[in-house]
């Protein structure tokens, strides 16, 4: 195996006892990426490739992790994918580079693509274009973390930071046979994170396996006076919770989820999965979330409410790209027009509607009453039950350019991801399968807030006792 092929714990071990020298790991990435980036596309920006190795003293001796580019990272652009952005590089980093810097993680480079602001579910809305899933260079990596899902999967990077608003790490994960990570609410801190909707966004890993998300999330996690919702409580070691197993855990699968409109192979690789677990001891029965059918309206209106507001900031006068004109308000209109993607003038508008005067009891409060609906089905759930099973996208991957002409189509496609953002809970997306044409599936495990060592516990029994995390794409 080559260097760049190894999980983060694996390399950490070599790194300690000096076995493996820094250099040697990058060199063998930047080899990687020679090769197969041009089919992949996972790094925006990548002309530039800037051949450093960056190191900083600590436990992590220096792995480099990817980083979306909607993370603010100092003095390196971080253009969001967008137009708007150009040539955006933060005076300052995000919480979550700060934290990895101060445990001896390098920061690579290169960064992430990712549907432009996180608004997709397939890496098709990217200024840049899209990037290709490597198990089918057809098909789409999953969204917006694709960048992201797809470096990790084809060993373009060791393990990854995305975003999280209402799936943008679990279904890449998925669609790219790669384990990811949504935190629960306020677990890490989203100071310099570039907000979509701040109500729902979370940074989390994308890692080869648990092991290694359980590391990263540590890493990142914890209280942070820079951001008001994180939450002050202790980290645990994350490591303590990988026990292989999982005997006499309730797990409860929602009868609303495994319905007709689901690609019946999906279904089944996720119901095998579920049989997995009952034979490592786990018991399962039915369990019922019966708002889960407005999840999708109630997402896209508190989204799109907060993204409207969250991209006022976007004139031309801060940040970024500026139209030319010698009219202030031109200017303004001008860089707007010009300087945002159809996705993103799309929620604009959803957004401003949803809260304009006359609409805003109708839509956004509605709304916002229907999430403590969503909310309570969960807390019902988890006063019986320790974690709820799940898929994590109705179908595998699909191919690019199928869904990009029908926003409703795409939007209905993130229905098993985005009631876990609405309420709040961590969720973790692991391989489970794999399709007849060769599609990887990951099974989702959700658990109460704060609670993100049952679904290490749980992600990390099912992985050691299959094989689906060994396999990879044919590049
Ligand atoms: N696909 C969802 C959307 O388009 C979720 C995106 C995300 O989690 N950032 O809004």
């Amino acid at each position: 195996m080559e260097l760049n092929q190894l999980t983060a714990h694996e390399l950490l071990d070599k790194l300690a006892r000096k076995e493996v020298a820094l250099e040697a790991l990058y060199g063998a990435l930047y080899g990687r990426i020679q090769k197969t980036e041009s089919k992949v596309r996972a790094y925006v920006r990548s002309e530039a490739a800037r051949k450093t190795v960056s190191s900083s003293p600590g436990p992590l001796n220096g792995l480099p992790v990817t980083i979306k580019d909607n993370i603010c990272t100092e003095g390196l652009e971080t253009e969001c994918c967008s137009k708007i952005l150009k040539g955006f590089r933060p005076p300052y980093d995000a919480t979550v580079i700060a934290k990895l810097k101060k445990s001896g993680a390098g920061i690579f480079p290169l960064k992430a693509n990712m549907d432009e602001f996180a608004f997709g579910s397939s890496t098709e809305n990217s200024f840049f274009g899209p990037t290709a899933n490597p198990w089918d260079l057809g098909a789409v990596p999953g969204g917006s973390s694709g960048g992201s899902a797809a470096a990790v999967a084809s060993d373009e990077a060791i393990w990854a930071l995305g975003s999280d608003t209402g799936g943008s790490i679990r279904q890449p994960a998925s669609f790219c046979g790669v384990v990811g990570l949504k935190p629960t609410y306020g677990r890490v801190s989203r100071f310099g994170l570039i907000a979509f909707a701040s109500s729902l966004d979370q940074i989390g890993p994308i890692t080869k396996d648990v092991e290694d998300a359980a590391i990263l999330t540590k890493v990142i996690s914890g209280y942070d006076p820079n951001d008001s919702t994180s939450v002050n409580l202790d980290v645990p070691d994350y490591t303590q919770s990988l026990v292989n197993d999982v005997k006499g855990l309730k797990i409860g699968l929602p009868k609303e989820y495994l319905v007709e409109g689901m690609d019946p192979e999906v279904k089944s690789i996720i119901e095998e999965a579920v049989n997995k677990l009952k034979s490592l001891g786990a018991v399962s029965k039915p369990v019922s979330l019966p708002h889960t059918e407005y999840a999708v309206p109630v997402y896209y209106i508190v989204a799109t409410a907060e993204a409207s507001s969250n991209l006022a900031r976007f004139d031309g006068v801060q940040y970024g790209y500026r139209a030319k004109s010698d009219n202030l308000i031109e200017m303004y209109k001008k860089t707007r027009a010009e300087g945002f993607g159809e996705e993103a003038k799309r929620r604009i508008l959803l957004g401003t509607f949803a809260l304009s005067h006359g609409y805003y009891d109708a839509y956004y409060l509605r709304a916002l009453k229907v999430r403590t609906l969503i909310k309570q089905d969960f807390d019902r759930v988890f006063n019986d039950f320790d974690c709820i099973v799940a898929p994590v996208s109705p179908t595998a991957a699909f191919k690019i350019g199928e869904r990009s002409d029908d926003p409703l189509k795409m939007y209905l496609s993130d229905i098993y991801t985005i009631s876990v953002n609405l309420a709040g809970i961590p969720a973790i997306s692991v391989p489970c399968g794999f399709t007849k044409k060769g599609l990887p599936v990951g099974l989702q495990i959700m658990a109460k807030a704060f609670n993100e060592e049952m679904l290490f516990r749980v992600a990390h029994t099912f992985e050691q006792n299959t094989q689906w995390h060994k396999l990879k794409p044919k590049l």
